[in-house]
């Protein structure tokens, strides 16, 4: 029994395989826009995915290729469920990452047979528990953020901007590219905000050691031991 999520933005397919799903025993979530994707997947951790190729806002194999980049993640199987049948495009969605791949129409006991191939299949899930850089340390299960023995009260938002930019130290990421990831589809959020949520990581953070967080002007922001230079 396993927690299955099911991106689809078609209502009636996606009620079809959850009912299907959850017969089976199995805990299911449905998500409809591609752009809350990688989010609900960091925020649930679900041990399998049933990612249609043609979403709203992002495409199931842009998503699926975030997922792949992401450690905490990438290992979880996919099948991506697509109206495509070329050859083209089923080999574009599996260099992508896909597990394995299902066009539509399809019947609904191929599919669970699928399902449990892949669920019996499927590594061990590899969870990292903490990640850390130099005296930060994020606890990704009890989400707590240490610096030394100290605990950094964090916000949800400044605690997912953490997590992100600690994924990759000495990246550079774009205010643009944080809203998407951090923020989602809320069109309301200008990229100010984006400013305003890196000041509160930044003091909560830098109450108990140096700064960290790297501001390239024009750019975007990056966690790094690297002098300031501007
Ligand atoms: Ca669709």
């Amino acid at each position: 029994m396993a927690k299955i999520m099911v991106v689809e933005d078609e209502q009636a397919l996606a009620l079809l395989l959850k009912y299907n799903l959850e017969k089976d025993g199995h805990e299911v979530l449905i998500v409809e826009k591609g752009n809350r994707v990688v989010a609900e997947v960091e925020r649930w951790c679900p041990q399998l995915i049933l990612l249609d190729w043609m979403l709203p806002e992002l495409s199931g194999v842009e998503i699926l290729k975030i997922i792949r980049t992401k450690p905490d993640i990438k290992n979880i199987p996919v099948i991506m469920l697509t109206a495509k049948g070329q050859e083209e495009d089923k080999i574009k969605g599996l260099n992508a990452g896909a597990d394995d791949y299902v066009t539509k129409p399809f019947s609904v006991p191929e599919l669970m047979a699928r399902v449990k191939t892949n669920l019996r299949r499927a590594p061990e899930v590899m969870t990292i528990r903490e990640i850390c850089f130099e005296d930060i340390r994020m606890d990704l299960v009890a989400k707590k953020v240490f610096r030394g023995e100290n605990y950094v009260h964090l916000g949800p938002t400044e605690f997912r901007l953490l997590k992100l930019l600690m994924e990759t130290p000495g990246k550079v990421f774009s205010r643009e590219y944080l809203l998407k990831t951090v923020w989602g589809d809320n069109i309301y959020v200008e990229s100010r905000t984006v400013d305003v949520h890196i000041r509160r990581l930044r003091k909560a953070l830098n109450a108990f050691g140096a700064d960290y967080i790297r501001t390239v002007r024009a750019n975007g922001y990056a966690i790094d031991c690297q002098p300031i230079l501007e």
